[in-house]
C-alpha cells in the first residue's frame, strides 16, 4: 500500500509503498477515504518540543474516515463495508481515569498516528471499539469528527453550560478555535474569534457566515469583557494577555498545545477568581454531538476546508505549517465513498 512516512530529519515526509498492516486481536482494517492533517501532525512533522515520543519514520494521521474491509473476528463481521470514523485516543478502559469516564486522560493513553502508525495511508488498522459507523454524514466531512470532538470536550470542561447570555472569546482562528466558536454560537452566545491581521483574509473572515465575530488582535482589546475565553492559539503571549479581556470570575479554557512556556502572575488569578481549565483531547461520548453538528453544517463547513490529493501530501503539510489554509485534508481513496 501507499503510505506517507515522516523521516528522521524534520520537515520531511514521503510517499512510499509498504506492506499493509496485519490485524491483531480485536482489530479491523479500514480502507482510508480521507485523513485530516492536525496541529499535532504538524508538530510531529517538524519534530517540535513535546513530540519527542514520536518515532520516525511514522505514518501520521488520527483524523480518519473510511470503509471497513477486513475483520478477524466474527463479532465484527457486521462492520464490513460500513463507513466509519476512527476515535484517536486509544484508552485502556481499565485505569482509574477510564473508570471515571475520563478517557482522554487515560493513564495508558496512546494516540493513533503518533504512538503508532495512523491514517495517512491507503489502509489503517485499529481496534473495533475505536470506530464509529457513520450513516448520514459525507466522508469528507465526517473526517472532521475528531477535531470537532475536541471542541465539544473543551466546552464540556467548563463548570457550567454556555447560554445566550454569554459573551465568549475564542483565541486562535484554527480549526479547533473555529469549531469551539461554532458550538458556542449553537448555544446562543455572542462569540468573538481573534487572530492576527495576516489571518484575516485566509481565516477570520471565513467564519462570518457562521455568525462568529472576527477580531484582529492588533486592533487591541474588544470593547466588552467576556465571560469565557477559549485559548486555542498556542501562542504564549496570547495566554498571558487573555486575562485582560476576561470578566472578574470568568473562566479560561486552555485547549491549544504550546511549544514555549508562559509565565502567569497567579495573584491576578486569585484576586479575580479566574478559573483556568485545561482541556485535552476528547472522550468517546464527545463524538456524538460532534457528528450531529458536522451533519447540520456540512455544506458550509466543506466550503472552508482544503482537500489535497494524496500525492500532494508534502504541499498539504507545508500549507498547514505556514497557515496558508485553515485545514488541510488528504484525499486518499475517495472513490469508495
Ligand atoms: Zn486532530
Ligand atoms: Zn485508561
Amino acid at each position: 500500500m501507499l503510505a506517507a512516512l515522516t523521516k528522521k530529519s524534520p520537515n520531511e515526509i514521503e510517499l512510499r509503498v509498504i506492506s499493509p498492516p496485519v490485524l491483531c486481536e480485536d482489530e479491523i482494517l479500514i480502507k482510508v477515504a480521507y485523513c485530516g492533517i492536525c496541529g499535532s501532525d504538524l508538530h510531529a512533522y517538524n519534530h517540535a518540543k513535546g513530540y519527542e515520543f514520536v518515532d520516525h519514520p511514522r505514518i501520521l494521521g488520527h483524523e480518519i474516515s473510511g470503509t471497513v474491509i477486513e475483520v478477524n473476528d466474527e463479532r465484527y463481521q457486521k462492520l464490513i463495508g460500513k463507513q466509519v470514523i476512527v476515535e484517536s485516543m486509544n484508552y485502556c478502559g481499565k485505569c482509574e481515569n477510564c473508570c471515571n469516564e475520563r478517557y482522554s486522560i487515560c493513564l495508558n493513553n496512546k494516540v493513533i498516528g503518533l504512538h503508532f502508525d495512523g491514517g495517512m495511508a491507503q489502509y489503517v488498522k485499529t481496534k473495533a471499539k475505536y470506530v464509529r459507523v457513520i450513516e448520514d454524514v459525507p466522508m469528507e466531512i465526517a473526517v472532521l469528527s475528531e477535531p470537532m470532538s475536541v471542541a465539544v470536550h473543551a466546552i464540556k470542561r467548563l463548570d457550567r453550560d454556555i447560554t445566550k447570555n454569554d459573551v465568549i472569546l475564542v483565541q486562535g482562528p484554527g480549526i479547533i478555535g473555529f469549531f469551539v466558536a461554532l458550538l458556542c454560537v449553537e448555544r446562543g452566545a455572542k462569540v468573538y474569534i481573534s487572530g492576527l491581521r495576516k489571518d484575516f483574509e485566509s481565516r477570520l473572515k471565513k467564519f462570518e457566515p457562521f455568525n462568529i465575530i472576527p477580531h484582529v488582535v492588533e486592533d487591541g482589546l474588544i470593547d466588552e469583557k467576556v465571560d469565557v475565553i477559549f485559548e486555542c492559539s498556542g501562542s504564549k503571549q496570547a495566554v498571558i494577555s487573555m486575562f485582560d479581556q476576561l470578566k472578574k470570575g470568568g473562566s479560561a479554557v486552555v485547549v491549544a498545545l504550546y511549544e514555549q512556556e508562559s509565565e502567569l502572575f497567579l495573584t491576578n488569578l486569585v484576586r479575580n477568581e479566574w478559573m483556568l481549565i485545561p482541556s485535552y483531547g476528547s472522550d468517546p461520548v464527545d463524538y456524538d454531538e460532534a457528528i450531529q453538528v458536522l451533519k447540520k453544517h456540512a455544506a458550509k463547513i466543506k466550503d472552508i476546508i482544503n482537500y489535497y490529493p494524496f500525492n500532494q501530501v508534502k504541499r498539504a503539510f507545508e500549507d498547514g505549517l505556514y497557515q496558508k489554509v485553515l485545514k488541510p485534508v488528504l484525499e486518499i481513496d475517495t472513490k469508495s465513498t
